[in-house]
């Protein structure tokens, strides 16, 4: 009999890496992959709680699965990621039915976890790279667990652990059998990725020209960068490995250093000013992009000020804001009320979606005409579409496009969110070879 299994998760891009490598892990093991939960003989849940509103969709998919195991009570349920603290004593009297718990703290290799989850022993057959299923182009991959920062508002140290990176050969490994499944760019994942290998004796910048030698990847990006440690070995590489994307992701969270400082962020917005700089100077062609967070405990209008201006400043070409939630355990929560009101917050959330939306478009209208190498992932709705190395998303027409092509488009048009292009017409147009046999 084949065991079904269906993982869902939600949140940040590690979950989505972990959730795709427990679905190899169970593939591998003979699991057949289904879509609906309802079908499955085992379901993973990789959870989050960065923000309430995350953690509110974790609470109602495990009251559906509630319902559905009722009814089916062989049915194996694991909770995984970060709404698993170190005592689930809470979680289990009020989910009894949840099987086992796997903490985004654990260090055992994802497939003992797996193992110990549906309770096998060895041997079985055991070779995710011959695990062969649809894949997409661009795939998240989680190279360091865990963070050592202890910034006030967030929960995230306290879910995953202190700072482990994995070791580069197991990385490249992920990697290469990813590519021989038609991946070809890869999004390198850490709290903060900059600091991979600082407690392995090796740095982000030698696993970047350690992975730029896989055949058939083409395209490396990496996240979340921290500006303390983005440092100028990094930029370099950037610059000079062609397979690594000119795209940054610098969460800056708050652009007034009284904030800076209630966070415990560790650097004031000098500081960050003078990173993206320095960055902008050694990467051409960057593509930057932040995280704010509005409404944190005490924010005045003054301070919500100061960050408008430093956005407006900056000139990121993305910008992610999200309203503080106070989390369990953090010290924001235990020092300092929730004093910003949620009509506030929204206010300013808007105000900050308002400015960003401006300045995307004049950044975006500034590539018009311009000549862009575009990785396609898909098509939508008719049209063809894919990023620009500095991770804009394109959409072209063609009629011949494939998923994981790269070829130069001329940028036709521009919005605050996407671009128009057109396939040049005398292209030097690179098909990849795909690595794999091909059938006849
Ligand atoms: N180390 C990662 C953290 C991921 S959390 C990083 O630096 O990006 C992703 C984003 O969620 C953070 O950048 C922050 O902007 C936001 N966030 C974290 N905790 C939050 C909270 N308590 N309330 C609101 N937003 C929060």
């Amino acid at each position: 009999m084949t065991l079904r299994f269906h993982v869902w998760s939600i949140g940040c891009q590690m979950n989505t890496a972990d959730a795709r490598r427990m679905s190899d892990e169970l593939e591998a093991c003979g699991g057949e992959a289904c879509d609906r939960m309802e079908e499955a003989d085992v379901v993973v849940l990789y959870s989050c709680v960065v923000r309430e509103a995350a953690e509110n969709k974790v609470h109602n998919e495990l009251e559906r699965i509630r319902k559905v195991k009722a009814g089916r009570p062989s049915m194996q349920i694991a909770l995984a990621g970060c709404m698993v603290e170190d005592d689930v004593t809470d979680l289990a009297r009020r989910y009894p039915f949840i099987d086992r718990y796997l903490s985004p703290k654990l260090d055992l290799p994802l497939r003992d976890q797996v193992f110990d989850f549906l309770d096998l022993d060895a041997p079985y057959r055991l070779d995710p790279e011959d695990a062969e299923r649809f894949s997409m182009v661009s795939q998240p991959v989680t190279v360091s667990q865990g963070c050592n920062r202890r910034c006030t508002y967030c929960v995230i140290p306290f879910r995953r652990g202190v700072e482990r990176s994995r070791p580069s050969a197991e990385i490249r490994r992920e990697i290469e059998g990813l590519v021989r499944r038609g991946t070809r760019e890869v999004v390198l994942l850490g709290q903060i990725v900059d600091r991979y290998g600082r407690d392995i004796e090796t740095t982000l910048a030698r696993l970047l020209a350690d992975i730029s030698e896989i055949d058939g990847l083409e395209r490396i990006r990496f996240l979340t960068s921290y500006p303390v440690d983005f440092d100028r070995e990094l930029m370099e590489a950037v610059a000079s490995l062609p397979k690594v994307c000119e795209d940054v992701n610098l969460p800056v969270q708050a652009g007034d250093d009284d904030v800076l400082r209630r966070m415990a962020r560790g650097y004031k917005t000098e500081l960050y000013e003078g990173v993206v700089a320095e960055m902008r100077s050694v990467i051409p062609g960057l593509g930057l992009a932040t995280d704010i967070i509005v409404g944190f405990c005490g924010e005045t209008e003054t301070e919500f000020a100061n960050t408008l201006a430093l956005l407006e400043r900056t000139r990121c070409d993305v910008v992610h804001v999200a309203m503080y939630s106070p989390r369990a355990n953090t010290a924001s929560l235990k020092l300092w009320p929730d004093d910003v009101p949620l009509e506030e917050k929204r206010r300013r959330l808007h105000e900050i979606e308002t400015l960003q939306a401006q300045v995307s478009v004049e950044i975006n209208a500034g590539l018009v005409g311009s000549r862009q190498e575009i990785l396609v992932e898909g098509i939508r709705r008719d049209k063809w579409y894919g990023r620009t190395r500095s991770n804009k998303l394109v959409f072209f027409d063609s009629a011949t496009s494939e998923p994981g092509q790269v070829l130069p488009l001329t940028i036709t048009s521009a919005s605050s969110w996407s671009l128009q292009g057109r396939l040049e017409s005398t292209p030097t147009l690179k098909t990849l070879e795909p690595p794999w046999p091909q059938p006849d």
